[in-house]
């Protein structure tokens, strides 16, 4: 049918654009269950100390897997839970999960939870109430907190929803809460939201931290990663290089005074239980992607 419809209908009835459009709406029906099936895990993914190799916090990271179905990936379900809205009870969901789960953490290794946000629930105006509860709820402190915010995500707010989306993350601030810029250097305007927004922390997008050989790649990225962690440094904010993943990038990271990095070179998300038993015995988180560590389950 497509092919007699000339080119123009091509696209319309292109049979695997019609599958990816099924696929999406099986995704959103599912999605609209899973909290209350319990479908819904978080993984915990180390932060770490490059000057010590210690486990200085963790991310958490959204795990779905349908029940009978196969894992779906954060990068094709987050999306649709954005534009369904339904991204903000999840995010509440995960929110006071990550805090039950952090508490003992904090308590005992001074560990703190760094939580990703969406645009969407930044935009709801009972967003710091949210987060507050959460904390009331677990017990924990606000200084075991992160909140983890694309630049993306305000950049789609217009001006008016910017200025409250800001209040709201200072009154947050103000209990010890602190604000991660994520994906960092992959926005259009990195500087002027700098300049607005209350950060605490930048995270250096895995774009650029492919610092390690000759080619003229990563010698681009090395210059890019040395010029954020300079104006991290001017700023007075913390530095986190994200996507690590081999010996090499961490040594040439750790040759630029890049303090703090995450990636499958130092660990893999794993599930909570398995990061309380690497968070009493440290030398087991450093296993290594070859190592017998723990495996990311999603
Ligand atoms: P992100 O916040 O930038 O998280 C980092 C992503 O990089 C995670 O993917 C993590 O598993 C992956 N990663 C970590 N180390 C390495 C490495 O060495 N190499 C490579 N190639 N990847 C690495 P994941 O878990 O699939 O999450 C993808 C994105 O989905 C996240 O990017 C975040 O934007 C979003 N996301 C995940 N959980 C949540 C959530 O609870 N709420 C919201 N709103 N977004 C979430
Ligand atoms: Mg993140
Ligand atoms: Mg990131
Ligand atoms: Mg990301």
């Amino acid at each position: 049918a497509a092919k007699s419809g000339g080119k123009n209908r091509v696209a319309l009835y292109h049979p695997q654009l019609r599958a990816n459009q099924l696929d999406l709406t099986r995704i959103a029906t599912g999605l609209r269950h899973a909290t209350q099936r319990q479908e819904f895990t978080l993984n915990y993914q180390p932060v770490i100390d490059l000057t010590n190799d210690a486990v200085i916090g963790v991310e958490a990271l959204l795990r779905w897997t349908p029940s009978g179905g196969a894992p779906v990936s954060p990068a094709d379900f987050i999306p649709l839970a954005e534009e369904t809205g339904l991204i903000v009870p999840i995010g509440a969901w995960v929110l006071h999960q990550a805090c039950v789960d952090a508490r003992a953490w904090h308590e005992r290794y001074g560990v703190g939870v760094a939580v990703n946000v969406s645009g969407r629930q930044l935009r709801e105006p009972d967003f710091p109430e949210t987060v507050l509860d959460a904390l009331r709820r677990s017990g924990l402190p606000g200084s075991g907190l992160i909140l983890e915010i694309t630049e993306t995500a305000l950049v789609a707010a217009g001006a008016a929803e910017t200025t409250s989306v800001i209040e709201r993350l200072e009154r947050l601030r103000q209990h010890g809460i602190r604000i991660a810029v994520d994906d960092f250097g992959t926005g259009y305007s990195s500087l002027s939201y700098l300049r607005q927004l209350p950060v605490d922390i930048l995270k250096i997008d895995r774009a650029f931290t492919a610092v390690a050989g000759d080619t003229e790649q990563s010698a681009e990225n090395a210059a890019f990663t040395r010029a954020i962690l300079q104006l991290g440094h001017t700023l007075d904010l913390h530095t986190v290089a994200e996507g690590v993943e081999t010996a090499e990038q961490a040594g040439a990271l750790r040759q630029m005074d890049c303090r703090l990095a995450q990636g499958y070179h130092f660990a893999r998300p794993m599930p909570a239980a398995d990061l309380t038993r690497a968070l009493a015995s440290p030398a087991s988180v450093r296993s290594g992607p070859a190592g017998p560590g723990p495996v990311d389950q999603g």
